[in-house]
């Protein structure tokens, strides 16, 4: 992997700006553990600068008429199209995602995300009438942009995450502060050249590097109006709590500890495979991931061989290799914690089927094998909490009421699928599990609907017009007739 200059500007106000940090943050290879580029530790002078770049520009009306704004977008999702590998690349050098998934989840999927949204405000009116009640007369509803917005973002997917706020923001006219995660702030140099390159207007987007105390000092900044949180739940109540104290609005977009209820009627071999996917993506770094595997007691040995063997055969290794699907976990740190939830699933009695520790033959990287417990009790720690890497806990039930009780009975509500040769039976199931989302034999995002958690994993809702939403605030004027 190569080594990319260090860092020492900031995107603000449309050009380049150079920090005033005295301190640098050192980007890691997971790959190789070398640092591989330092961003700057933004300053609380920095900081303002981007603020007041974003209100100056939200305040000059640059981002124009929904007309406007929608050929803003898909000029900037032309620029961006143009840098498609090149930011995969750079995030899966940065955070260790397969190449094969960065492509489409980092490269090409936030340029799919400012076209959807160009489409979207360009289709929306502006205003509405409505006949008024109880007195007779007219109503204009209008959607009008709430202003500048603090869009925080985690680095598991963090150009795609990053672009969940960007593109709606953006879209109703607001202007953006983003402050990628440190881990992930390489690639987001990469927008910014997109951003100048297509011509967005100056300071509708700003890009301020760091970490939490960066995003803290954000949060409560005087000059945002709203907040857009993608993270974990210890840092989604810090931000609640400041929030709610200045009442400003917040999208918290949170974690997760997702059920996967595979029915009695299910094809062992396609659920194995869809389970790849749906509770392995990006090495388990994922927030949706149906981690809890939900399996009928009359076949549950062959559900756990198969599992077993599904999850020790994947292709474990360098992330830009093509063939790769579970590569290094972001950091040390992560895999100090993944590694610690795997002792606490032997200590608390599960029965370890595959993994549990470094892959054999990678003894360089934030490696950990993909791990399968059986015999999990859903009252214990890994089956609790969230661990974000490859580790699966297999549960098993005795009627699908009990499936769906042990699917309710976690503080998360965010993803969650059913595996069935009945659609009409996984729809059902789908409509009792306590959840933002949820997929029948599969789980994949959609633009055009929303995605966000209840409980633990969440307020409020990113994509589909629901997502556009968030960004407008809705002002009702009353005419006499
Ligand atoms: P994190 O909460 O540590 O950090 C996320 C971002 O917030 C980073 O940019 C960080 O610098 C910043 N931050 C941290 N504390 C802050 C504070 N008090 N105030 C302001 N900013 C702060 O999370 P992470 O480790 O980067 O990401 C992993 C977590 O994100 C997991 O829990 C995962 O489930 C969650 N996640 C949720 C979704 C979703 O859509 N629900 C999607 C992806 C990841």
């Amino acid at each position: 992997m190569t080594t990319i200059a260090p860092q020492t500007s900031l995107f603000i106000g449309g050009g380049w700006h150079t920090s005033s940090a005295t301190e640098s943050i050192p980007v890691i290879s997971p790959l190789t553990e070398a640092e591989i580029g330092s961003i700057p530790s933004s300053t609380i002078a920095d900081i303002d600068t981007a603020v007041t770049a974003a209100r100056r520009a939200f305040r000059a009306g640059r981002a124009g008429t929904p007309a406007d704004q929608a050929g803003m977008l898909r000029r900037f999702a032309d620029a961006l199209e143009a840098r498609t590998e090149d930011r995969a690349r750079c995030v899966t050098t940065e955070n260790g995602m397969p190449i094969s998934l960065a492509r489409f989840a980092e490269g090409a999927a936030p340029v799919q995300l400012l076209r959807y949204y160009a489409d979207l405000v360009e289709a929306q009116p502006v205003e509405e009438r409505r006949a008024s009640r109880p007195i007779p007369g007219t109503t204009v509803v209008r959607r009008e942009p709430v202003g500048v917005v603090a869009a925080i973002s985690p680095w598991n997917f963090p150009a795609i995450l990053s672009m969940f706020k960007i593109a709606p923001a953006l879209a109703s006219g607001c202007a953006v502060v983003l402050k990628p995660s440190p881990e992930t702030t390489l690639d987001s140099y990469i927008l910014a050249e997109a951003a100048i390159e297509s011509g967005l207007p100056q300071g509708l987007l700003n890009i301020v590097t760091g970490g939490a105390d960066v995003g803290q000092y954000l949060v409560s900044h005087p000059g945002i109006d709203k907040v857009a949180f993608t993270g974990s739940t210890r840092a989604g109540r810090q931000i609640g709590k400041v929030c709610g104290e200045l009442l400003r609005p917040v999208t918290l977009e949170l974690g997760g500890k997702s059920a996967a209820l595979i029915l009695d009627d299910a094809d062992i071999a396609q659920t194995v495979e869809g389970l790849a996917t749906a509770s392995l993506l990006n090495t388990g770094q994922t927030c949706y991931m149906s981690t809890r595997i939900l399996v009928p007691r009359s076949q549950y040995s062959p559900y756990v061989d198969a599992i077993t063997a599904m999850a020790a055969g994947l292709p474990v290794g360098d992330p830009l290799d093509e063939s790769t699907f579970i590569g290094p976990l972001v950091s040390a740190q992560q895999r100090a914690r993944v590694l610690s939830y795997i002792d606490r699933g032997r200590a608390d009695g599960a029965t370890l089927t595959t993994g549990g520790g470094a892959p054999e033959g990678l003894d360089r990287g934030f490696f950990v094998a993909p791990t399968v417990f059986a015999d999990v009790d859903n009252d214990t720690a890994i089956a609790r909490e969230e661990i974000f890497g490859p580790v699966l806990s297999l549960i098993p039930y005795d009627s699908t009421a009990d499936a769906i009780a042990i699917a309710n009975d976690s503080s998360y509500g965010l993803g969650g699928t059913v595996w069935t040769t009945d659609t009409e039976r996984g729809l059902d199931v789908a409509r009792q599990v306590e959840t933002g989302s949820f997929g029948v034999n599969t789980f994949n995002l959609d633009w055009g609907s929303p995605f966000g958690g209840v409980k633990d994993s969440g307020i409020g809702r990113e994509l589909g017009p629901e997502g556009l939403a968030a960004y407008q605030n809705t002002k009702s004027i009353f005419l006499t007739a």
